[in-house]
C-alpha cells in the first residue's frame, strides 16, 4: 500500500468532526459534540436563510417517550412486519426518554403539546402512551423549536458554511478510513479534513425522482411540503463507500396536493384536510374519471388501514379534485394560513383570497359544465358526469356507499365547474444508509464505515408505521449518539 500524495492531503479547511446537514440532526450532533470539547464544521446545501431543511419547517413537535419499556414495545409493533434488531429498537427507546433534558440543558423550554394536535397516531399498539410530544416554548409551530435549536448553534464556536453542499466523501487510500468531506461552494471544489469523524445529516431524497421511482412504493412520482434541498445526495454519497440501506420504501406520504411548475414545494389544498370543511361541492377523482377514495380520511402520514392492514394512501396519478362554484367563491382553497410547511413559511406565495389569481394562471382550471371541464383535463366526459351525479345522489342520501366518507356531505351546485391536478405529496423519506447503535454507518456485511456515522431522516429508524414527533426526537436522540462516538475517535493521523 502507497503511502497518500501531496495533492490527497491539500485541505481547505479541517475540524475534529464535518457534519454535512444543518438541520435538527445536524444541529444536536454539532452542539453535542462542541460541549464535548471537538471542533466542529457544519455544511448546509441551502443558502443562509434557507437552511433548517424540514426541522425548519416541521410542526415542531419532537417526542419525549416515558419509558424505555413502553417506547421497546411501541416501536416493536409499529415496526410489525418490517422488524428492527432489538439492539437498535433498545438504543432508540433508551435515548429518546432524555430529549426533553438535553434540550433544556442547551437553553430550550420543552412544552407538552396541549391538545397533542395530531393524537396518538396508533394508540391500540402496545406501549403507545410512551408516547409525548413537546415543542419548544409557548408557541407550537412557526419553526419556533428549529429557531431555537439554530441560535444554540450560532452561540457556539461552529464553523457554518451555507450554500455549501457535500459533494464526495474523502477515504484515506491507505486505511480506507473515512477523512474529510469534498464540498462546493460558489463553483470552486473545496477539500475539508475531519480529524476524527464525519456525521452525515443531510435529510433524505424527497426532491429526487428517480430515488422515489426506485424506492418509494405505489408512486411514480411525488413532491415535498418541506425542504427543496433535499435531493437524495446523503444516500448517494454513503453508497459510493460501501453504505448498506434501510427502510428505503418508507416514506411519510403520500398525502394529494397540488404542484405547480412555479414552486418547487406542494400546496395543500384546505378541502382535503379533515379538519376543513369549506362549503360546497368536492370530489377527487383518477385518470378515468372515478373516485377512488374518502377524500377526507385522516391517514396515518399517508397509510390507510385497508383489508386489515396498513398500506400506503393509492394515489391514481394523474388525480384531479373536482369541485363546483360554492367552494370556489367560499375562500381560498389553499391551506395557506398553516403554522408548518416550506410553501406557506418559506415560498413567500401568497394565494388570493377569491382564487382569481390561481384561475388565470391555470393553476385552477374552469368550464362551464362538466363536459367541457373534463375535456379540458382529458379525462372521460361520461364517467366524470357518472361521479359526479353518483355523489349527488350519495350527498342527498347523506352516506357515501362507495367510500364511507362523512365530512363535506354537499352535492354540487349548477356550475361552472373546477379542478385542481393533485400529485402524490409526502413530508419526508425514512430510508437511507443503514446505521448501527453507535451510529455509525455500516455496510451490508455489518461492519461499519470508519469514521462515518449518521443522523436524523437520512437512514431513520422508522420501518413502517411512523409516530409523529418522531422524526424530530430521533434527530436529537442519534445526533447526541453520533456526536458522542465520532468525538471519542482518536485522531486518524
Ligand atoms: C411540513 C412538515 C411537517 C413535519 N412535522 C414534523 C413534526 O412536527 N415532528 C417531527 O418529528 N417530524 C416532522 N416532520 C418530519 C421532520 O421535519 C424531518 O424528518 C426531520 O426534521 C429531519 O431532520 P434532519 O435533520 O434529518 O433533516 P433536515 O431537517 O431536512 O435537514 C437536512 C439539511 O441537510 C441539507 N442538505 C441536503 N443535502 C446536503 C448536502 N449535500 N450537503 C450539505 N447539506 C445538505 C439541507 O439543506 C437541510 O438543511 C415534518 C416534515 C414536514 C415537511
Amino acid at each position: 500500500m502507497s503511502a497518500p500524495d501531496a495533492q490527497e492531503m491539500h485541505w481547505d479547511g479541517e475540524a475534529d468532526l464535518i457534519v454535512v446537514g444543518f438541520g435538527g440532526a445536524g444541529a444536536a450532533a454539532a452542539i453535542t459534540a462542541t460541549e464535548l470539547g471537538a471542533s466542529v464544521m457544519l455544511l448546509d446545501k441551502a443558502p443562509f436563510g434557507h437552511e433548517g431543511g424540514n426541522t425548519r419547517v416541521a410542526a415542531q413537535g419532537y417526542l419525549n417517550t416515558s419509558t424505555p419499556e413502553s417506547a421497546t414495545a411501541y416501536l416493536n409493533a409499529m415496526c410489525g412486519p418490517y422488524p428492527v434488531s432489538a439492539e437498535m429498537v433498545a438504543v432508540w427507546a433508551d435515548e429518546m426518554c432524555k430529549n426533553n433534558a438535553w434540550l433544556s440543558s442547551i437553553g430550550g423550554d420543552p412544552q407538552e403539546h396541549q391538545h397533542q394536535p395530531a393524537g396518538i397516531e396508533f394508540p391500540e399498539l402496545p406501549g403507545a402512551d410512551c408516547v409525548h410530544k413537546f415543542h419548544h416554548g409557548n408557541v407550537l409551530g412557526y419553526s419556533k423549536t428549529w429557531e431555537m435549536l439554530a441560535e444554540a448553534v450560532r452561540a457556539r464556536p461552529i464553523a457554518i458554511h451555507y450554500a455549501t453542499p457535500g459533494k464526495k466523501l474523502i477515504t484515506h487510500p491507505v486505511t480506507q478510513e473515512i477523512i474529510g468531506v469534498i464540498a462546493e461552494c460558489g463553483g470552486k471544489t473545496l477539500r475539508f479534513k475531519a480529524n476524527k469523524a464525519v456525521i452525515l445529516t443531510c435529510g433524505g431524497f424527497e426532491n429526487n425522482q428517480e430515488m422515489i421511482r426506485n424506492f418509494l412504493p405505489g408512486v411514480s412520482y411525488c413532491f415535498t411540503s418541506g425542504t427543496p434541498y433535499n435531493e437524495g445526495d446523503g444516500v448517494r454519497m454513503a453508497m459510493e463507500v460501501g453504505a448498506d440501506l434501510w427502510h428505503m420504501n418508507n416514506f411519510a406520504g403520500p398525502s394529494m396536493a397540488l404542484k405547480v411548475p412555479e414552486i418547487s414545494t406542494t400546496f395543500s389544498m384546505r378541502a382535503l384536510h379533515f379538519s376543513f370543511e369549506p362549503a360546497g361541492g368536492m370530489i377527487t377523482v383518477g385518470p378515468d374519471a372515478k373516485r377512488f377514495t374518502d377524500e377526507k380520511y385522516k391517514t396515518h402520514h399517508g397509510k390507510v388501514h385497508r383489508n386489515g392492514t396498513w398500506a400506503a394512501l393509492q394515489t391514481p396519478c394523474p388525480m384531479h379534485m373536482i369541485f363546483d362554484h360554492t367552494m370556489f367563491t367560499s375562500g381560498p382553497i389553499y391551506e395557506g394560513n398553516a403554522s408548518y410547511g416550506w410553501t406557506q413559511l418559506m415560498s413567500g406565495y401568497v394565494w388570493s383570497q377569491d382564487n382569481r389569481a390561481e384561475l388565470e394562471k391555470g393553476w385552477i382550471k374552469s368550464a362551464p359544465t362538466l363536459a367541457a371541464l373534463a375535456e379540458n383535463l382529458g379525462i372521460p366526459v361520461d364517467n366524470l358526469q357518472g361521479s359526479v351525479s353518483r355523489w349527488n345522489q350519495m350527498a342527498a342520501e347523506g352516506q357515501d356507499t362507495d367510500f364511507g366518507r362523512k365530512l363535506m356531505m354537499s352535492s354540487f351546485d349548477a356550475g361552472p365547474y373546477y379542478a385542481v391536478e393533485l400529485s402524490p405529496s409526502m413530508l419526508n423519506t425514512q430510508g437511507g444508509p443503514r446505521r448501527n447503535t453507535r451510529a455509525q454507518i455500516v455496510r451490508p456485511d455489518d461492519t461499519p464505515v470508519a469514521r462515518l456515522y449518521s443522523a436524523g431522516e437520512l437512514g431513520s429508524i422508522y420501518s413502517y408505521l411512523y409516530q409523529g414527533t418522531g422524526n424530530i426526537g430521533e434527530c436529537f436522540a442519534f445526533g447526541r449518539i453520533a456526536a458522542r462516538n465520532a468525538v471519542a475517535e482518536l485522531p486518524w493521523e
